[in-house]
């Protein structure tokens, strides 16, 4: 049984009428992605309640809303039987470590929680009739042989790799999900998410952005795997969200994933140089072996996500770097850092590109 944090009250104090959207419960809540939608939901009116073992999300995560009345936290993993008491109207499922090292600590918890914590999940909203939303992932399409990905791309991916039990667990969550929407009617939601980054990242999550960025303000040597020719397309956490809300609050459950993710590709080395000029940092560039599977470009097709939920990212990535580093530089005890003519220039490419 989990353990709750803090009890659901009414908020006496502000005579706010709460839950107008009914509740949503965010399993992953305190994580990076997690604590952003929990305080957007709250913002639109829902009652919401986090479920998180804990594992890679932070208490600190949630600081700005604990306090909430609409608010509370359940310790909770969701391999495990979910508290019987739980009544929702929405689910949202974040609930997994999402940086390679930390999902390749413990791959068969990884896989468990990706298919056990699913049917646990679908089976609550199949008993309240909830709406389900998955965080899916452009993993699923493994190292691409088709670019930019279009959700119609059936992907590449290895099923015994280290990746694997985050590749294929995905992949068989996306599988439950819509044979529990076929057999009873479940409204499901499903996102496939590409590289997202922004504040509350962990400074010690692994991943490229938090890494070059924490690597940069400390003045350490910024790590580049491999050559640095692999591509992602990086978009911001804000932009995510909206695209999330988006989803969700079509009136019509697209009958299949939805790309939602940043189409401005970057290789490696560049995010590199664009963080080590951001930051005027005197870091220098060295690299290390590339890991096992890692794929060599990703890039999202939005074109759904554009037509049929009027969703586009729009925040640059110079400018959404300029938020995140200042975010670490705070966390990380604050220095001073300059922005670099290289990096303003960027931000006008991509706002081309776009
Ligand atoms: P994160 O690691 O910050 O958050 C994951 C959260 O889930 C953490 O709070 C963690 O403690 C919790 N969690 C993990 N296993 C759990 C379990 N068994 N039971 C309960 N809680 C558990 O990562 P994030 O970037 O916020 O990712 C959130 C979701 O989005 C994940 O499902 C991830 O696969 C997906 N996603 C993220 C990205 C990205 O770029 N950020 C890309 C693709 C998919
Ligand atoms: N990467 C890197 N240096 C790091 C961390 C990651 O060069 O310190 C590379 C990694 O090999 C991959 C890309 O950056 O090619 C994105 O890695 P991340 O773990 O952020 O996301 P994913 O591989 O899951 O897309």
């Amino acid at each position: 049984m989990g353990r709750v944090i803090k009890v659901l009250r009414l908020d006496t104090k502000s005579g706010r009428r709460r839950a107008d959207r009914g509740r949503a419960l965010v399993t992953g809540g305190a994580g990076f992605l997690g604590s952003h939608l929990c305080e957007r939901l709250l913002g639109n009116g829902y009652e919401v309640i986090a479920l998180d073992n804990f594992h890679t999300g932070k208490k600190y995560n949630l600081a700005g809303i604990e306090r909430d009345a609409a608010f509370s936290c359940i310790k909770h993993d969701v391999v495990d039987a979910l508290p019987q008491d739980l009544v929702v109207d929405e689910i949202y499922n974040l609930a997994c470590p999402a940086s390679p090292p930390h999902y390749q600590a413990d791959p068969i918890h990884t896989f468990k929680t990706n298919v056990f914590g699913s049917i646990n999940l679908l089976e609550l909203a199949r008993r309240h009739e909830a709406k389900i939303f998955q965080a899916s992932t452009s993993e699923v399409y493994g190292d691409p042989l088709v670019h930019p990905q279009p959700e119609g791309y059936f992907g590449n991916v290895n099923t015994h790799g280290p990746r694997s039990c985050y590749d294929e667990g995905k992949r068989s969550a996306e599988t439950l999900f819509y044979d529990y929407s076929r057999t009873y009617g479940i409204d499901v939601r499903v996102a496939r998410i590409f590289n997202t980054y922004g504040p509350r990242m962990q400074p010690d999550d692994g991943r490229v952005v938090s890494n070059f960025i924490v690597q940069a303000l400390r003045g350490d040597d910024i790590t580049v795997y491999g050559s640095g020719s692999q591509t992602r397309s990086f978009c911001f956490v804000d932009d995510l969200i909206e695209g999330f809300i988006r989803l969700v609050n079509a009136p019509e459950a697209p009958q299949h994933p939805v790309n939602i993710g940043n189409p401005v590709e970057f290789t490696i080395m560049e995010l590199a140089e664009l963080v080590i000029d951001y930051t005027n940092s005197r870091s220098r560039i060295v690299h290390r072996p590339l890991p096992v599977d890692d794929p060599k470009q990703r890039k999202p097709d939005i074109s759904f996500a554009r037509e049929h939920l009027g969703w586009e990212p729009k925040v640059a990535l110079a400018e959404g770097l300029a938020h995140t580093t200042a975010y670490f530089d705070a966390l990380l005890g604050g220095r001073k850092f300059a922005t670099s003519q290289r990096a303003r220039t960027a931000s006008v490419r991509e706002v081309v590109a776009l």
